[in-house]
């Protein structure tokens, strides 16, 4: 073992530190690619011998919360084993809390209630504009919410940057360079990378479809137009670097034969598909409630009911009308299948059916249909929830709170005098104002809480395994740091302050009361003097 240059403890710690946290990387990979493939024999063993490796570096290396988890997913694998080597619903989804824990665990700066004794792993984001000032000025906020980015110059700058250190993920402008010249550099980049290289497109201008078609065919995973605003930019770097952050998809089976329900559930559930089943058609509502669905299937002919007659039911629930519904049946009269699509269908798949046909067609529906529904419920200048979403997540949350007999907390916040803002520094400087709120919300509340903009300049939080007195300190905190911001203006640079009020939920409250009272609160807050936060 080489010695490292300054060996102080704390550096050596570091360095172990890094081997464990890299082999935590390469779970968390192996566990990515399964989302994308099928899962066999040998995924468990290669899950199993990375597992086994990272247990033994956190042992050695003294890391106790890798070593816990490695544990955890010891006995998860372990069970999968002894159920013949097959994935079942509980296990994906047990899976996928350990991995998002593990992927929270040192990858990423840390959670503000989940602290991690592990240091980031600081890979450079890499920032090409064309625009070289404006890119200096992108890295900096973003800097400010904790990444760490590089906004480079010109292509030689970049080059060396690239030999030097492999990025987390590269933001490339198509014309930075000249005219087109961005996507060729891109280009450049991305060969011989295995895997490539995180690439996100900038387009100031909107794009036509061959520069759009160079960007995929470059390895570019997004591409983005107009303002590009540090929020925006912030949300879909964390999307593309974070291994194992997403889901797993979520499928409810409706089939009143459990054996043709059984058969279906263990073709999805190899793909890492959750799924459950429901063999009583009358039980929809609550079930679609309960564990909200990406996609369903739908047999065609039932006792209670036919499919299509449930399928009308489901669509006239506003909340249900763009979730998927794929019909599974062995009737092969092609007018009744076409009628079938008629009443809300989405598609007809008939039985027998080769498994990666089902595997592909619910993939696609429900990424689809994920990011529609994200696109729908978000608020287009912060990318929180919008005031209905934020307010349906509540209601959401707090059926399962009581269900599991778990603390629930939320809260209503609003800037103070964010009238004087408009007023003397002009309305683009209240939206920056706004946005920057909202992206502090999003960096420093746990990634399990939810954020919506309530309304102009007022936000909501759902904050669910959280007790009131939790919920207050987190948000002050949050309101300590928040005023100390500083936005650059004339003559004076402007410092904003907001104000809060916090609920828990108790045995008897509804949604709707929480709502009430937490505004009740923030408006006592106002009425004490502004810049402060109330639990009620
Ligand atoms: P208080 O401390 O009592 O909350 O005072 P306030 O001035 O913040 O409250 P008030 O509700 O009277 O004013 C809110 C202002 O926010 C009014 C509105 O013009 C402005 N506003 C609402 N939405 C937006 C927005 O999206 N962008 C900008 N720039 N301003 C907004
Ligand atoms: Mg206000
Ligand atoms: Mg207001």
């Amino acid at each position: 073992m080489t010695e490292p240059q300054d060996p102080s403890r704390e550096r050596l710690k570091h360095h172990f530190a890094q081997r464990v946290i890299h082999q935590a990387r390469h779970i968390l990979e192996a566990w990515q690619r399964l989302q994308r493939s099928e899962w066999s024999g040998e995924s468990l063993c290669e899950l199993d011998e990375a597992n086994v490796r990272l247990l033994r570096f956190a042992e050695r290396f003294e890391q106790p919360e890798h070593s816990q988890i490695a544990r955890q997913l010891q006995q998860v694998l372990l069970a999968v084993e002894t159920n013949q080597g097959r994935l079942s619903s509980e296990a994906i989804s047990e899976l996928n809390r350990l991995m998002q824990r593990l992927s929270r665990t040192g990858l990423r700066h840390g959670d503000s209630l989940d602290q991690t004794p592990l240091p980031p792993v600081r890979k450079p984001v890499y920032l090409l504009l064309q625009d070289v000032e404006r890119g200096e000025r992108l890295a900096m906020q973003l800097e400010f919410f904790g990444l760490y980015v590089q906004a480079l110059v010109n292509p030689a700058a970049f080059q060396d940057s690239l030999r030097e250190c492999l990025p987390a993920a590269i933001v490339m402008d198509v014309d930075f360079g000249g005219r087109g010249a961005g996507l060729q550099l891109a280009a450049q980049a991305q060969q011989g990378q295995e895997p490539k290289l995180p690439l996100l497109f900038f387009s100031l201008h909107e794009a036509d479809t061959p520069t759009r078609l160079a960007a995929v065919r470059a390895g570019g995973q997004e591409f983005l137009t107009g303002a590009l605003e540090a929020s925006g930019l912030l949300e879909k770097i964390e999307a593309l670097t974070c291994v194992a952050q997403y889901e797993p998809f979520k499928v409810l089976i409706i089939d009143d034969s459990r054996a043709q329900a059984m058969h279906t559930e263990r073709l999805l559930n190899n793909a890492g598909i959750v799924t459950r089943t429901l063999t009583d058609p009358i039980g929809t509502m609550a079930e679609l409630a309960d564990f909200q669905p990406d996609l369903i299937i739908l047999d065609m002919y039932m006792p209670a009911c036919t499919g299509p007659e449930l399928a009308k039911v489901i669509r006239h629930n506003d909340r249900y009308v763009s979730v998927p519904i794929i019909y599974l049946s062995a009737e092969d009269d092609l007018d009744k299948q076409l009628d079938a699509m008629s009443e809300g269908g989405d598609d007809f798949l008939t039985k027998p059916i080769r498994s990666r046909h089902l595997i592909t067609t619910v993939r696609n529906r429900a990424a689809r249909a994920r990011n529609l529904k994200s696109r729908m419920v978000r608020d287009s200048l912060t990318g929180l929830y919008n005031h209905t979403h934020i307010l349906q997540l509540l209601e959401d949350c707090a059926f399962r709170a009581r269900r599991e007999g778990q603390p629930l907390s939320f809260a209503m916040l609003d800037i103070d005098h964010f009238k004087k803002v408009n007023d003397s520094h002009g309305h683009p400087m209240g939206d920056r104002v706004i946005k920057s709120l909202a992206l502090f919300l999003k960096q420093r509340l746990r990634k399990t809480d939810f954020i919506g903009r309530y309304g102009g300049e007022e936000f909501a939080i759902v904050m669910p395994d959280t007790d009131i007195a939790a919920a207050h300190a987190v948000l002050d905190e949050i309101r300590e740091r928040f005023a100390e911001i500083h936005y650059p203006a004339q003559p004076h640079d402007l410092q904003c302050t907001f104000s809060a009020g916090v609920v828990a939920m108790v045995e008897a409250s509804d949604s709707l009361t929480m709502a009430t009272l937490a505004d009740e609160a923030l408006y006592r807050a106002k009425g004490l003097g502004r810049n402060r936060v109330l639990a009620v």
